[in-house]
């Protein structure tokens, strides 16, 4: 059994915890897919630019406060 929101950074492979802000890859040829804190983007920002159009990168903000 799992927890709901066992989620590892795919950099650093600590646990992300459910109050902070990630950024979550998503292959688009597949199911897979990869969470980053966002200190860590910088790891999936390289990925994603060597190959654009395989992932798809969403930041996921847990208070609007980004506008
Ligand atoms: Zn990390």
């Amino acid at each position: 059994m799992t927890g709901p929101t066992r989620t590892k950074c795919a950099a650093c492979k600590r646990r992300i915890p459910a109050h902070e802000p990630d950024v979550m890859l998503r292959r688009l040829d597949g199911e897979r897919r990869r969470y980053y804190h966002t200190r860590c983007t910088a790891a999936a920002l390289e990925l994603v630019t060597a190959t654009p159009e395989a992932w798809l990168m969403t930041v996921r903000h847990i208070a609007e406060e980004a506008n």
